[in-house]
């Protein structure tokens, strides 16, 4: 038997209700705060990540689904291609090959779809994984450096969190400052790392000397206790990264959300600058992101774009759904109706009737004429009706159709011109 490939699931009704549900919602939310839709390839050109994500990632040293692809024909050139494991890196790109700068104003972009990570699968880890993901980006004469940009961001993360009814969310916050302050943290990290980074792991001896910041995302755990004493990027912010993190703060001080600092979050990606954040959730373990990001001013500029200060998050959609359903959450919307036609010569009218009710907004599914009515009325719960409706032929002739609530037991006539509305209730 041929399996689905590791790392990779299907997912099925009922769980696929909860899904259209919450990007329903979640595309509400965007609508409100003037985001539009768009959709890039599922595929780029690799050097795309390896610059944009940067070389040193986890993402870019061992998780990236890469391969060569062959030139078809004398006008093409075999190319490195890869699938893309986050979409901040495709969204700047088309900005830059549109020539979205020029517009002037501020672009907010949402995309929904899968991303591919070659990670060790686990429960909310996946190889292929879908993210709702949302970027402002333009010219800093758009405002687009502004904090007011990462405190509206956050606001609306914390609205579409509640929208979607996800309970007992939690912010966390940090800021990783400019290149410059980055620069000046490497250098105290690695001065820092330099007599301990022997007892460390394999990987964190190899970042100490390409990428020391990438130590902070080390996940093994006799590594942990060094890294709590390494310095912190919160002392080595210049003034204008200080008074910027600031203003985000107090701003989401003004509208009442809670978040907490937590200066080890630098997050898997190079891109980032000045303010990073995550959303966390008790419900799903080890886990616990249910989405991330930041900003990027020099994503860009590293893209051979014009500057363009940006911001953006990307929710991981498996574990939001993941954390709802740890609420128990039940996605099972059900049919409003069964109809169940009686008897030889009955399917066209109970086609007719769906049709009409279905025209008119009601869910309805159909038995068939074969059945006898004990096996329809199974059948309907098995569907998970609420209604049945009998068609039967003093029905259809008298216009007028016998409805039993499945819940209650309680069955009434209703006229044909009424029973769009009786199903509503
Ligand atoms: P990142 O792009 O790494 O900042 O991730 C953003 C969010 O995507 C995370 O907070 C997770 O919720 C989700 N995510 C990242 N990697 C995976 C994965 N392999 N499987 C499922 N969700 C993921």
């Amino acid at each position: 038997m041929i399996k689905a490939v590791r790392g990779t699931r299907d997912l099925l009704p009922p769980d696929t209700d909860l899904w259209n549900r919450v990007e329903a919602q979640v595309r509400d939310v965007f609508a409100r705060y003037n985001y539009h839709e768009i959709r890039t390839p599922i595929f780029e050109d690799t050097q795309l990540f390896s610059r944009g994500v940067g070389e040193e990632t986890d993402i870019v040293t061992k998780e990236m689904f890469t391969w060569e692809d062959k030139a078809r024909g004398q006008s093409e050139k075999a190319q490195s291609l890869t699938l893309r494991p986050e979409n901040t890196a495709g969204v700047v790109r088309a900005y830059i090959e549109h020539g979205l700068d020029k517009k002037g104003t501020l672009q907010k972009l949402y995309c929904i779809g899968p991303m591919f990570r070659r990670e060790r699968p686990q429960k909310g880890r996946y190889r292929q994984f879908y993210q709702i993901d949302a970027e402002i980006i333009g010219p800093p004469s758009a405002g687009s450096e502004s904090p007011l940009r990462d405190a509206e961001l956050l606001e609306m993360l914390a609205t579409l969190l509640d929208e979607v009814e996800l309970h007992d969310w939690q912010l966390q916050l940090n800021s990783v400052g400019c290149a410059e302050d980055r620069a000046r943290y490497n250098q105290a990290l690695r001065e820092a790392l330099q007599p301990v980074v022997h007892l460390m792991c394999a990987d964190c001896q190899r970042r100490a000397e390409t990428n020391p910041l990438r130590v902070l995302d080390c996940k093994v755990p006799e590594d942990q206790p060094i890294i709590e004493k390494l310095p912190k990027i919160g002392q080595y912010l210049d003034e204008p990264c200080r008074a910027h993190f600031a203003a985000v703060q107090s701003m989401l001080n003004a509208v009442g959300i809670a978040y907490t600092i937590n200066e080890r979050m630098v997050r898997g990606l190079d891109y980032y600058t000045r303010t990073t954040f995550e959303f966390t959730h008790g419900g799903l373990g080890a886990q616990s992101a249910v989405l991330g990001g930041g900003r990027y001013d020099g994503l860009s500029e590293s893209l051979d774009g014009p500057k363009a200060p940006g911001i953006g998050f990307a929710i991981g959609e498996d574990r939001l759904i993941l954390a709802l359903q740890s609420q128990g959450e039940k996605p099972a919307e059900k049919v409003q109706a069964y109809i169940a036609p009686l008897g030889a010569g009955m399917n066209r009218h109970a086609l007719k009737l769906a049709r009409e009710l279905r025209r008119a907004g009601i869910s309805a599914d159909i038995g068939d004429e074969t059945f006898r009515l004990k096996k329809s009325f199974e059948s309907a719960e098995k569907a998970g009706a609420r209604f049945i409706v009998i068609v039967g032929e003093n029905e259809v002739a008298a216009e007028q159709f016998a409805v039993k609530n499945l819940a209650s037991g309680e069955q009434v006539q209703v006229p044909r011109a009424d029973l769009a509305a009786h199903l509503q209730r």
